[in-house]
């Protein structure tokens, strides 16, 4: 079955510079860093067989603490010409990573060059340049967090990323209100995140929901909350055992239309590789 999927995210790293009294959902930091092999399997588009991705998501942790695997994941985008069309990253702004800004020019280029024609040629009946320029360079986001919760961010290190990342789309995410605070295992919604709400809207073959993959290597369709509330949710979910067909179909909210029909979840859904 071939899928769209609208969100993918990587928990990089459990590792984090900061320590965010009475705001972190993480809880304590841990000396985690995902292994590649995970990533492989997360991205293999013959194994998931997907169609494309809207977004692929660097979490964490502090992203910026394993810019190598970033940097691999952009190589293997790149090289692979994988169907991934918008990279993004949350950091805290302390550390500039000179690597993960070159690597997201670089796919800048593979989006503009590759990626935004091809779809624009499968997809645009007409003005079909007046769409690629009007869609040029918005291939990558980074979001600084320098709400009050945080550290003040360096101007220098703001700076160099605003003058190397040319065409890197920047935000900050600017004070917040209470109601945007995530304190550890809830969300930005002021309710618990719940095991029961651990499932993806599906509505033939378009995956709407979060499919994230976790620095130990295991699936979740949260990926707001504790690690342990995370690990709670997804130790049963190896990426080595499961595909993201597999995962979501396991996972399906019971609003899902597959085939055109509305499904209930199921354990008859549970394939195990
Ligand atoms: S909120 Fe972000 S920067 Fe702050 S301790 Fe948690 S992971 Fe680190």
């Amino acid at each position: 079955m071939q899928s769209y999927y609208a969100n993918l995210g990587i928990e990089v790293t459990r590792r984090c510079n900061q320590v965010c009294e009475n705001f972190c959902m993480r809880g304590a930091s841990q000396a985690m860093d995902i292994p590649v092999e995970y990533i492989d399997l997360f991205l293999d588009q013959k194994r998931n067989q997907y169609k494309a991705v809207d977004q692929l998501l660097f979490s964490g942790g502090e992203p910026t603490l394993n810019e190598d695997a970033i940097v691999y994941t952009v190589q293997k985008i790149i090289s692979e010409k994988l169907p991934i069309y918008h990279l993004s990253m949350v950091t805290n702004g302390l550390v500039y990573s000179d690597a993960i800004v070159q690597a997201f020019e670089k796919y800048n280029e593979f989006f503009n060059s590759f990626l935004l024609p091809q779809f624009a040629k499968e997809n645009v009946k007409s003005n079909l340049e007046e769409f690629i320029d009007k869609n040029i360079n918005t291939g990558t986001d980074i979001l600084f967090s320098n709400d009050q919760y945080h550290h003040p961010i360096s101007q220098d290190v703001l700076s160099m990323y605003y003058e190397n990342g040319h065409h890197i789309r920047f935000h900050q995410t600017g004070d917040r209100d209470d109601s945007d605070i995530l304190h550890s295992g809830f969300s930005d919604y002021g309710r618990n995140l719940t095991l029961e709400d651990n499932n993806v809207r599906v509505f033939n073959g378009l995956v709407m929901d979060l499919i994230y993959l976790t620095a130990k290597g295991n699936l979740s369709c949260y990926g707001d909350g504790s690690y342990d509330f995370l690990d709670q949710l997804s130790n049963q979910y190896s990426i080595s055992s499961y595909t993201l067909p597999d995962f979501y179909m396991s996972h399906l909210s019971s609003s899902s239309v597959v085939d055109g029909k509305v499904l209930r979840k199921s354990k008859s859904w549970k394939k195990k590789k």
